[in-house]
């Protein structure tokens, strides 16, 4: 049962939050992940008795079991999305309900129950409502809100647990690049994947992130931003970045991009790219891209732009593509024009200072 349809929360304001002029100085450079906002939601829930106890408290640590499932066997799922100011004062979220909906999506796939979409909606509406002097005002800074479930039975038997914990925390971020938006560099992984056909690579759940850590630092020893990792069947088409998704635009000005076959997570700023590109008239083509493909049309250019995306980051330019064969670069390794029209596009229908033609805003105060 799922229960908690009309769930209500109960609201305990932190008696002692953080005071006005330390707020100020912590804003003035939050950085990405690194400070919190006053308060929590947590949500409980146990089979038989569906979600209950929805609360707004102050951010504290959770109390928990040495033996609780969750650390023994990941069962996590967690989103992100961002809420920020409108130019009337006003605040707003992108698209939450994809965010809704892909968490159930991952809770399916975990075994974890779903959380009405109402609870989840509600929930980042509490959150931003009593912790709204934490969004910082700046034309890109943003309040990050990252909702989180977990197993939280204590028990050591393999199977799906039968109590978890829905949590909701916002940290205040500032701009992703804050001297310009600038091209990464991506290393091809010889050695690890992230998904296999089958396995949980569509799902947003922690697991995924701890496996492709050591993927990650290999990228860092080769001197490159980010991993890009290849199937793990043929190792010869590109998934994604492990953290977003990637896209080549040709020299005829249509897209294309990795299709959505299990393997790689659907990204809610991927969606949004393909829409909004083939609303402009463009042929977006979502379909496996080897990297042979993508080296042969750099070097042919055929392959004039490439661009990874995701909330954190939004449209991201990739300049550098290096693996255990040499490296390559998209053009001249800049920042291509369709890149940077999409990217300013999608912030600018975000922030409200463009037409929303799809109904994305979703404005909450
Ligand atoms: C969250 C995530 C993305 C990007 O998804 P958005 O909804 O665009 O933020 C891409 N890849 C992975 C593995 C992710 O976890």
């Amino acid at each position: 049962m799922s229960g908690g349809d009309n769930l209500e929360f109960e609201i305990r304001p932190n008696p002692a939050p953080v005071g006005d002029a330390e707020r100020a100085a912590l804003l003035a450079n939050p950085g990405f992940g690194r400070i919190f906002t006053d308060h929590m939601v947590t949500v409980r829930y146990a089979d038989g008795k569906g979600w209950y106890d929805a609360r707004v408290e102050a951010r504290a640590p959770i109390p928990m079991d040495p033996a609780s499932a969750v650390l023994h066997y990941a069962q996590e799922i967690f989103e992100g999305l961002k809420a920020y100011t409108l130019p009337d004062g006003g605040v707003a979220m992108f698209r939450p309900d994809a965010n809704a909906a892909r968490f159930n999506q991952s809770a399916e796939r975990m075994a974890m129950p779903a959380l009405p979409v109402e609870t989840f909606l509600r929930s980042l509406h509490e959150i931003i409502e009593i912790d709204r002097g934490w969004i910082p005002q700046g034309e890109e800074g943003s309040l990050y809100l990252r909702p989180f479930a977990y197993a939280s039975e204590v028990f050591l038997g393999v199977r799906p647990a039968t109590e978890y914990l829905y949590l909701v925390i916002a940290s205040p971020v500032g701009p992703y690049f804050s001297g310009g938006v600038k091209p990464v560099s991506i290393w091809v992984s010889p050695d690890y994947t992230r998904a296999a056909p089958g396995g949980t690579g569509a799902a947003k759940c922690g697991g995924n992130y701890a496996a492709g850590l050591s993927a990650q630092a290999e990228a860092a020893e080769h001197g490159c931003d980010q991993v890009v990792y290849l199937d793990a069947v043929e190792r010869k088409y590109i998934d994604e970045l492990g953290g977003m998704n990637v896209f080549l635009v040709f020299d005829d000005g249509s897209l294309a991009t990795p299709p959505l076959t299990g393997t790689i997570l659907p990204g809610i700023t991927r969606d949004s790219v393909i829409k909004l590109a083939r609303r402009a008239g463009r042929r977006v083509e979502e379909r496996p891209i080897s990297l042979d493909e993508w080296r042969e049309g750099a070097a042919s250019g055929r392959v004039r732009e490439a661009f990874a995306c995701g909330t954190a980051a939004v449209i991201t330019p990739i300049g550098t593509i290096r693996s255990l064969d040499g490296e390559f670069t998209v053009a001249d390794g800049g920042s291509g024009e369709v890149t940077m029209a999409l990217r300013k596009e999608l912030v600018d229908i975000q922030r409200g200072r463009a037409e929303d033609p799809f109904s994305w805003v979703h404005r909450v105060l």
